[in-house]
């Protein structure tokens, strides 16, 4: 399968779509997903083009990953989170709707199943999220 380069992670990756960013280094981005499954529901890509976990290099899976416990930490001192789930959808089989390789970290609080996928988030809440995330990343 190839990659195609718009995707939208892609183009928001160019910046041709808004995104809530949280967090950016040399290899990766991170950013709130808008349909969350709970509240803090964040998205690690990286930045070199890549479909999934089939595709992906090595180097750029590490980088996500310690990306994705940096946001795993900052939801538990920022938002008070109780425990995260990490999750990666592979190919339309397995699940995937965005061709460009992603991680979705969900903050989790006791008690609370995760909600449905495709539901659109309230964007102020969503906004008010990445500033906590934000803030807490820049205090770690
Ligand atoms: P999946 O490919 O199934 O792992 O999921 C793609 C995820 O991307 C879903 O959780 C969507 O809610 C999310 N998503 C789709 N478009 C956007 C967007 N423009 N900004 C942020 N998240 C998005």
């Amino acid at each position: 399968m190839r990659y195609d380069n718009d995707n939208i992670f892609a183009r928001i990756l160019r910046g041709e779509i808004p995104a809530f960013k949280v967090y950016e280094d040399a290899q990766t981005f991170a950013f709130m997903d808008i349909m969350p499954r709970a509240p803090g529901h964040m998205l690690v890509i990286p930045k070199a083009a890549m479909r999934n976990l089939l595709d992906a290099d090595a180097q750029a899976l590490a980088a996500c990953m310690s990306t994705a416990q940096k946001l795993a930490r900052a939801a538990q001192a920022g938002l008070g989170a109780d425990g995260i789930t990490l999750m990666q959808f592979s190919e339309e089989a397995g699940g995937q709707e965005v061709f460009h390789l992603h991680f979705h970290v969900i903050p989790r609080y006791a008690g609370q199943a995760l909600g449905r996928p495709g539901q659109m988030g309230d964007m102020d809440e969503i906004a008010a999220l990445a500033k906590k995330i934000s803030a807490a990343l820049e205090s770690a």
